[in-house]
């Protein structure tokens, strides 16, 4: 078993980081920096997400555990004093995971010239315009839904649907489903611009294509990275065929782990 351990740099998580190490190796799992079977994050959801991203290229191979040391996080399970018992869970581990679906991302900028870009989202992808309103047409497959002019438009996987999206006013959907969910960040709408103005969710053979109008910057944000602003020809998201992996033992369920991160105990 290959493990690799991520921590972010606040003193706590060195320090579970360290610990954390030292109780591994005792037990003789072999840490290594590259393609490992295993990696735990230390930190909080960034932390995660920034692991997801290193780890993209090799998803099939790798299993996460998320270990959070500040405030609850959506994807970090474990605390400091469960280490004990999680490197007792990774001794007599059987390989078993919980995956969730994934959202990919593909950039075709204005030179026709140029490759395009593609990039997988645990969370979202969102489109912005650097200084001005965005303009873009929105398709759904060949189908034009709509003119856009907004700040922006944001496209969550399910389990990134607790995040940004939520705050956008979209739903929260439940990871069994294999679909993506669209919102919109603060649209124009009066008598002569329209969008839709509601969130919507497309299945996993659709593909959402958002065409910015022409000499346009736009910012592409991909989890918690930040694109340089370029001049963009389309931006298609999709379902990835990719699947992100948990390591199972103590993964809540997901309206558990819901209900713990926004809803809590509560009094009646
Ligand atoms: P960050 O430090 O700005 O944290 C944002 C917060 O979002 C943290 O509390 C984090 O725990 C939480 N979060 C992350 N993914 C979540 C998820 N799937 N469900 C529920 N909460 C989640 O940034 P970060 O930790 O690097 O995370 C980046 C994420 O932050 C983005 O992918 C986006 O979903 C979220 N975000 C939210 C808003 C907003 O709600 N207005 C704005 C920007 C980014």
């Amino acid at each position: 078993m290959r493990i690799t351990i991520q921590n972010n740099q606040k003193e706590t998580s060195v320090r579970v980081a360290e610990k954390l190490r030292q109780m591994l190796t005792e037990k003789g799992f072999q840490l290594v920096e590259m393609q490992p079977d295993i990696v735990i994050t230390i930190g909080g959801d960034g932390t995660l997400l920034s692991a997801f991203h290193r780890q993209a290229h090799r998803l099939k191979d790798v299993r996460f555990i998320g270990i959070h040391t500040g405030h609850l996080g959506f994807y970090t399970d474990w605390r400091e004093y469960q280490l004990e018992e999680l490197v007792e869970s990774i001794a007599k581990d059987k390989g078993d995971f919980i995956s969730y679906p994934l959202l990919d991302v593909e950039v075709f900028e204005a030179d026709e010239m140029q490759d395009s870009h593609h990039f997988l989202a645990l969370n979202e992808a969102t489109i912005q315009s650097s200084v001005e309103t965005l303009v873009c047409d929105v398709f759904i497959d060949d189908f034009c839904l709509e003119k856009f002019r907004g700040d922006g438009i944001c496209v969550a996987t399910p389990t990134g649907s607790t995040g940004y999206n939520k705050s956008l006013g979209g739903a929260v959907l439940s990871p069994r489903l294999e679909v993506l969910q669209m919102t919109e960040i603060a649209s124009i709408n009066n008598r002569i611009f329209r969008t839709l103005s509601a969130p919507l969710v497309i299945s996993k053979e659709e593909t959402i294509s958002v065409r910015p109008a022409k000499g346009r910057h736009i910012i592409i944000t991909v989890d918690h990275m930040q694109f340089e602003q370029r001049q963009i020809r389309e931006i298609r998201l999709s379902l990835a065929s990719e699947r992100i992996r948990f390591y199972r033992d103590r993964h809540p369920h997901f309206w558990q782990r819901v209900s713990d991160a926004f809803i809590g105990e509560t009094s009646l």
